[in-house]
């Protein structure tokens, strides 16, 4: 455990974002990682819990507590070491994963999660920087022939762990890069496509043959599936061709809307939209791409395509966006009736941490948040028990006039 009282010490920080007016002129990531104090700062917050729900929360099983306690020794290439271990492409996760590990921390519970996603965008990043990240050829050959069909995350991590045990393994792709839909799909402001490029050159230095442009079997009729290959090869080719095939295509069909008016001009779906942007950035020239310069849009979803989509047009220049989501709007702050508030006092509490711009990362906030937490833990059940100077730090003392407990 790198520091006993850090998660005591120190606040959570936030990565930093470009400043919205010059980040919609480009394409280029927006979000400026931790540097290597911060980095410390976030790592020494690990509590070392004892069972890290974080481990289990990571689809990967990443070792969390291993590296944030060598970030805060300062031992960054044990730390790549521990995270490659489990992650084929932390630049990948530590960009855009939804960092379940997060919701699972223990610390989560009573306070402000570990960072752990910008610990290990700060961990790969500075692997990169420092020469670390080295092909890793098998040492011996199996003389076994392994297809993989489909070059996404899973295709390109595959193809890599197969290769270093000695296999002799084709990629096939479809479309004419490597990626899946991280390259064509996810846009270069989340994520540069330089980070797939440094990869696919790694992949062949480890022995593996990247073959783009080939298709694998057909597509149905009138499928709108992106599809840039210029030949196909037949599954019963690939079975007699190699040892074993490993099918990993992605699910890149789009759900329709059955509603009236859907087939009116003007209505796309997201991955016919955003591939194309990606095409462009990369240099490539397109006949009548999908533009949203001048327009109104209208976003339906508000998930991370949405979002994509919302980025993608206001890049573009669209006049004005809208973006329409079934789900309610999610709360601005957490919900603080489960720390065992009254809902006026949630409202009341809630108004004035937005009103100070600073909510949930202020101190008096946390001041206010732990000691409640304390006094929960020995029985409290409101604010009603708790001593004034619970609230001294936020400039006020005393319930507002309509909570129900005065
Ligand atoms: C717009 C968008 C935004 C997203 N944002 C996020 C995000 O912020 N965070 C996040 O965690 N996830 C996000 N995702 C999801 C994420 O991209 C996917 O979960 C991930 O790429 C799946 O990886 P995969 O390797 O399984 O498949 P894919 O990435 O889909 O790759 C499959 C590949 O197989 C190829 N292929 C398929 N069939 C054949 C065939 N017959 N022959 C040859 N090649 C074939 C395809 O062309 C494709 O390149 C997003 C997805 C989209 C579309
Ligand atoms: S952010 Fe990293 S550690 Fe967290 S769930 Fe994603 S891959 Fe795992």
């Amino acid at each position: 455990m790198g520091k006993i009282t850090g998660f005591m010490e120190f606040e959570r920080v936030e990565e930093g974002y470009k400043p919205v007016g010059e980040r919609v002129k480009n394409y280029k990531e927006f979000v400026i990682g931790l540097d290597d104090a911060q980095a410390k700062a976030q790592s020494a917050r690990c509590m070392d819990c004892g069972t890290p729900f974080c481990n289990n929360g990571c689809p990967v099983n990443n070792i969390i507590p291993d590296f944030n306690e060598l970030v805060y020794q300062g031992d960054w290439k044990n730390a790549i070491d521990v995270l490659h271990s489990t992650n084929n492409f932390p630049e990948f996760t530590g960009r855009i994963c939804p960092a379940p590990c997060e919701a699972a921390c223990t610390l989560n519970v009573a306070d402000d999660a570990v960072g752990i996603k910008s610990i290990e965008h700060a961990i790969i990043d500075r692997a990169w920087q420092e020469g670390w990240v080295k092909p890793r050829p098998a040492a011996h050959k199996t003389g076994k022939k392994v297809a993989v069909v489909g070059s996404g995350p899973a295709g390109m991590a595959a193809a890599q762990q197969l290769a270093r045990v000695g296999h002799d393994v084709t990629l096939f792709e479809k479309n004419d890069r490597i990626g899946g839909l991280l390259r064509y799909g996810i846009p270069d402001f989340k994520m540069e496509k330089s980070h797939i490029d440094r990869r696919a050159e790694q992949l062949v230095a480890e022995g593996v043959t990247l073959k783009t442009g080939v298709m694998v079997g057909e597509l149905p009729a009138g499928s709108k599936v992106t599809n840039w290959s210029q030949e196909t090869i037949t599954p019963k080719q690939l079975q007699k061709d190699f040892d074993a095939v490993l099918l990993t295509g992605g699910s890149e069909q789009s759900r329709d809307l059955n509603v009236p008016g859907r087939d009116l001009a003007g209505i796309h779906f997201a991955m016919e939209f955003l591939p194309q942007q990606n095409k462009v950035n990369a240099g490539d020239k397109l006949k009548d791409q999908l533009r949203a310069d001048g327009k109104h849009v209208i976003v339906i979803g508000g998930g991370d395509t949405g979002s994509d989509c919302v980025g993608t047009s206001n890049r573009h220049g669209a006049k004005s966006v809208t973006q329409f989501e079934v789900m309610p709007q999610p709360p601005e702050e957490e919900n603080l009736l489960g720390h065992g508030l009254c809902k006026p006092c949630c409202h009341h509490f809630g108004r004035i941490w937005r009103r100070q711009r600073q909510p949930r990362q202020c101190q008096s906030y946390h001041r206010f948040h732990r000691r409640l937490c304390h006094q929960r833990a020995q029985g409290v059940c409101c604010w009603r028990h708790a001593p004034r100077p619970v609230f001294g730090g936020l400039g006020h003392s005393g319930r507002p006039p309509s909570c129900p407990l005065n």
